[in-house]
């Protein structure tokens, strides 16, 4: 990856010493003994991802935007395939992920479209998957609002306290509240700095494009030689790229999903761009790799709940429950102690 020559991770100069602070704390973290200890945490969060966002899909109607069946990750040579067996077995024993090894032939089997089947895939067979993530978050938003709920639109950045609590302006004047959470993804830092919060956190840009493939995939498909993701959506044959790390507002640089557009081209008939420019977005990844949900550390009323990383679309209604039960004094459903903002630098 420091010599760029793998397609998962792209990175500028420039960006690594923008970042490099929260990087080095990311090494820090990821020495084995304090990775295991993080792990542990993530696990006791995202195991219950799926059953949050089940009975949310069930109260929104939303069952046409998901589908079961798992993912799976292709492996082009039978030495990666054997790591990737013995690295799959040591994740079932840790956390007890089910998953089933498929050979070439069975990989061809379970997706006829498929020119090369490499060394077989490891099929991680209990997540869902969403063709329109888009789509999913607006159901749940129209579920929010039959429940009572109502969903205004204002910069957040005119945030300030009023009397005992917090206000916010609208074009149709302040809204206030004793109560307020900082969910801005990546872009919470910001909001919180004129706060007097420095909170660290290494923003990896990503990038997809939809195509017209005549034969799409049954389920999504990571290509582990090349750091990319292929992926049945409403849109179209979705390819998704690996981290950039990069300026936060720096114009595109689409150099990964180029690589991973001629890489999927190997794989099956990609057909036309849906797009003329890909899309581009920013994951928000705390330095020890666990998002902060919890009370802020020195301001009555204020809450965080962001640094989700490459997984906040599945975290999003686990880690709202979390929140809910902190803030209304319940006890929470998984420990709440790990993902505190007590344990971001002062
Ligand atoms: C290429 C790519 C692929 C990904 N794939 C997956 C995946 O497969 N599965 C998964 O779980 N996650 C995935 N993620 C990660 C996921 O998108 C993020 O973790 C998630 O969006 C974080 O959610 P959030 O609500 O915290 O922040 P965001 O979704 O970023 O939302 C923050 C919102 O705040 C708004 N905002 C910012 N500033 C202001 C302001 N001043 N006033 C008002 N509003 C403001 C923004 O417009 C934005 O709507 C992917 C991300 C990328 C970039």
């Amino acid at each position: 990856m420091a010599a760029r020559r793998s397609n998962d991770v792209h990175y500028t100069l420039d960006a690594l010493r923008a970042q490099a602070g929260p990087l080095l704390r990311y090494w820090w973290h990821s020495a084995p003994s304090r990775h295991r200890s993080i792990s542990s945490a993530y696990a006791s969060l995202i195991r219950r991802a799926t059953a949050e966002h089940g009975d949310l899909i069930g109260e929104a109607g939303a069952e046409a935007l998901v589908r079961s069946g798992g993912f799976r990750i292709l492996h082009r040579t039978q030495a990666a395939m054997e790591d990737a067996i013995r690295e799959a077995e040591r994740l079932k024993a840790s956390y007890d992920v089910p998953f089933a090894a498929l050979s070439a032939t069975e990989l061809r089997v379970a997706e006829p479209s498929l020119k090369v089947t490499g060394a077989g895939a490891i099929h991680w067979t209990e997540p869902m998957s969403a063709s329109d993530p888009g789509g999913l978050v607006e159901a749940y938003a129209s579920l929010f609002r039959r429940c009572g709920g109502e969903i205004r639109v204002a910069n957040a950045a005119t945030l300030r306290r009023a009397g005992n609590g917090w206000s916010v302006q609208t074009t149709d004047g302040a809204i206030k509240a004793e109560e307020i959470v900082v969910a801005l993804g990546p872009w919470s830092p910001d909001l919180l700095r004129p706060l007097g919060y420095r909170i660290p956190m290494i923003r990896k840009r990503g990038y997809h494009r939809h195509w017209s493939s005549p034969q799409p995939l049954r389920l999504p498909l990571l290509d582990g030689a090349n750091g990319y993701v292929l992926a049945p959506m409403a849109k179209g044959l979705r390819i998704t790229t690996g981290a950039e790390l990069t300026k936060f507002d720096a114009p595109a640089t689409p150099v990964q999903l180029r690589r991973a557009e001629e890489a999927a081209a190997e794989l099956l008939d990609l057909g036309a761009p849906v797009e003329a420019e890909p899309w581009f977005g920013t994951r928000p990844c705390m330095p020890d790799m666990l998002p902060a949900i919890g009370p802020a550390p020195r301001h009555k009323g204020l809450w965080f709940n962001f640094g989700h990383g490459h997984q906040g679309f599945t975290l999003g209604p686990a880690s709202g429950r979390l929140l809910a039960e902190l803030m209304s004094g319940e006890k929470p459903f998984v420990a709440a102690e790990p993902f505190s903002p007590r344990r971001l630098p002062a």
